[in-house]
């Protein structure tokens, strides 16, 4: 308004207006240096002051704080309070007792205990009764009624026995027994119960199937796998190429093509139990070449015997005095007491009286006794038509008609008969004859003939029928 005054009260709204026209916020970036700029860099610092002016405050805002607990007096409040139940009673503090808690006169005792025991190696019946709480004159007792059944020494260690204890009549009194279970045998269950005041004993005979389990399969990579894949035991596979390695070499004449065809004890309880035993029958089938070995007990010993009935091969020759010189061999010679020269039959071997003297290989004591010049004298026949005699002993450790095996001590060395010295005279007989005992090889074989042939090939056909790998059963 030109002309007049400056009015001295100007109003806010106008002052505002202004300072608007005046541009507080001009472009930085132009008219450096300029009055404008100045006050537009004025005015831009003003406002960054006030903006951090006014931030808030990062301190921590006090607020009311209880007194804290520690130590014993912690323990103690954590006893009362209330916590997971997982993490159970933690602090070894009970809570204190209030008005309602009553104290018990005595605390009641389970009417009954169910234990299980199991009977250790090497462990006894009445001392696992004993150490599961029984009384010795009651365990003693419950022995014997098991004894009546079975015998207690044949229960098999790893046996479960589930026990239980009674109502007793005071708390320092033994529980009496008040059942016991358990299976005697694979065949046999026991229970024992207290019935009417008395122990009573309850067998349950368990029906077992006794029929061998027989396997085939091809013996592929590894014949051990194959066969046990095939669900023979391990120690019947172990078995198995034992006996076939003893008549085969797996190394170049077993090929991934062969057929194992194996037989092997087994007993099923109907109650689901499998129990394995010896191994029976081992076949091989590589092409048309079959190898069967089968078990068989002659003579008291059990061993395998091929389908033709010829036992495995065995002996050879023990030296009759072990380690003895030989003083005379076999031929013409001057005899020593005689006094002319003579065959002389057989070997000598010298050696200290009393040293122990062998049967060279297995076979049958036919004469124990004196024998003229030959003094004491045992004569035994093996297998093959062979004897063998042995003299000038001073004492017989057997006597005729028993079976010696090779290298059982059967006398001992003397100087009886016509001798000079202490030595074991030594003769060898082929089918009546003295022979060279040099020239005869005891490598022998048992025979299986005749009826004892007939029994053996029916066995053998048995087991050659029996269902393959457990099918049509
Ligand atoms: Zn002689």
């Amino acid at each position: 308004m030109p002309g007049a005054a400056p009015d001295s009260r100007l109003s806010l709204r106008d002052w505002l207006s202004d300072l608007a026209e005046r541009d507080l916020v001009p472009d930085l970036g132009t008219d450096i240096g300029s009055l404008v700029w100045f006050r537009g860099f004025a005015a831009c610092i003003a406002l960054c002051t006030l903006a951090v002016w006014l931030g808030p405050d990062y301190r921590p805002i006090p607020v009311s704080q209880s007194a804290a607990v520690s130590g014993a007096a912690w323990e103690e409040t954590r006893a009362q309070s209330i916590a997971p139940l997982a993490w159970g009673g933690d602090t070894g503090r009970r809570m204190a007792a209030n008005d309602l808690v009553v104290p018990l006169g005595s605390a009641p005792e389970r009417p009954t205990i169910e234990l299980t025991a199991t009977l250790g190696q090497g462990d006894g019946f009445s001392r696992l009764l004993q150490r599961a709480g029984v009384t010795g004159a009651e365990a003693a007792r419950v022995s014997d009624m098991i004894a009546a059944v079975t015998p207690v020494t044949d229960i098999k260690p790893g046996t479960v026995m589930k026990l239980v204890l009674g109502r007793r009549a005071s708390p320092t009194a033994p529980r009496p027994l008040d059942s016991l279970e358990f299976r005697a045998r694979l065949d046999l269950a026991v229970s024992i119960r207290r019935d009417a005041g008395a122990l009573a004993l309850h067998p349950t005979m368990i029906a077992v199937d006794r029929t061998p389990l027989r396997l085939t399969g091809l013996v592929g990579d590894s014949l051990y796998r194959a066969a046990r894949a095939a669900g023979a035991p391990p120690q019947a596979v172990e078995t198995y190429i034992r006996a076939i390695g003893s008549k085969l070499s797996f190394a170049t004449d077993i090929g991934a093509d062969a057929k194992f065809d194996l037989v092997v004890e087994r007993a099923r309880a109907e109650t689901g139990e499998v129990e394995y035993g010896r191994l029976l029958y081992a076949g091989l089938t590589r092409g048309n070449r079959a190898t069967q070995l089968q078990q068989w007990t002659i003579g008291g010993r059990t061993e395998w015997f091929e389908a033709s009935g010829v036992g495995e091969r065995r002996g050879g020759f023990t030296q009759p005095v072990a380690g003895a010189r030989q003083t005379s061999g076999f031929g013409m010679r001057f005899h020593p007491v005689l006094g002319y020269s003579r065959m002389h039959q057989g070997v000598d071997f010298g050696a200290a009286r009393g040293t122990p003297i062998r049967a060279v290989t297995d076979g049958v004591v036919v004469f124990a006794g004196r024998k003229g010049g030959y003094g004491n004298h045992i004569r035994i026949n093996h297998a093959g038509n062979l004897s063998t005699t042995y003299s000038h002993m001073n004492g017989y450790a057997v006597s005729s008609g028993s079976r010696v095996l090779q290298g059982q001590i059967i006398g001992y060395v003397g100087t009886t008969g016509l001798s000079t010295g202490p030595h074991l005279h030594f003769e060898t007989y082929r089918n009546g004859a003295v022979v060279n005992p040099r020239s005869v090889s005891f490598l022998s074989a048992p025979l299986l003939e005749g009826r004892e042939l007939a029994a053996f090939r029916a066995r053998l056909a048995t087991y050659q029928s029996l269902p393959v790998n457990g099918q049509q059963e």
